[in-house]
């Protein structure tokens, strides 16, 4: 299945809750969902009851949403989440916090994670000192990721640099807001992921 690329705005009102997608228009008064917050559709504004699986579909969707990931992948991550030791679905958000597009995300070096993403396929960040263009990658305890040299001049990275934000300042991450680089000096855990899932519905789901 390809990557959505229609309004992001209609994703919330399908899952029924803000995902954050549009950067600081998501808090400002022009958020779609704060105005309008019914399903999209014809009957998008009927109560209708779920039932367990219809739940759980919807909690697994919400995620992908958020991290915007496709579902192949999210179900690969899921596998390696239930191959290692803990509670499979806090080690699923936790690999989904990893990935290199998330980590630029939480910089706070990008208004989304769809421009993180974009921002990391262009060659704009290293890991560990050599480039990068996978925002899927994974990072571990001791990696550094920076801004490249030779993209500190580029007028977005500029731009984005100067309006620095550190989303939610997680613990994991230790930012260097003057060199524009972070470390990671742990692996994120659920309590720093500060969004209502409700990760133990997407266990159901697969285990069914
Ligand atoms: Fe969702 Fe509102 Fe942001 Fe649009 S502006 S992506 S509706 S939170």
């Amino acid at each position: 299945m390809a990557q959505y690329n229609g309004p992001v705005c209609r994703l919330c009102r399908r899952e029924g809750t803000k995902l954050f997608l549009k950067g600081d228009r998501c808090t400002s008064g022009k958020c779609a969902f704060d105005r309008r917050s019914a399903a999209p559709g014809q009957h998008g504004a009927a109560n209708k009851k779920m039932k367990e699986y219809g739940v759980q579909h919807r909690e697994k969707m919400k995620t992908r949403r958020y991290y915007g990931v496709l579902e192949k992948q999210f179900k690969n991550y899921y596998n390696e989440a239930e191959r290692v030791e803990g509670m499979t679905g806090e080690n699923l958000l936790s690999l989904l916090e990893r990935r290199m597009d998330n980590v630029v995300y939480r910089m706070g070096l990008a208004e989304s994670r769809k421009e993180a993403r974009q921002l990391v396929r262009h060659g704009h960040f290293t890991l560990n000192g050599n480039k990068v263009d996978i925002p899927s990658l994974l990072v571990k305890v001791g990696d550094v990721i920076a801004v490249k040299d030779s993209s500190r001049d580029s007028v977005k990275i500029k731009d984005l640099a100067e309006s620095i934000k550190s989303r939610l300042n997680p613990k994991w991450l230790e930012m260097d807001k003057e060199n524009l680089k972070a470390k990671v000096v742990a692996l994120p855990v659920r309590e720093d992921i500060d969004f209502p899932f409700e990760e133990q519905l997407i266990v159901e789901l697969y285990s069914k």
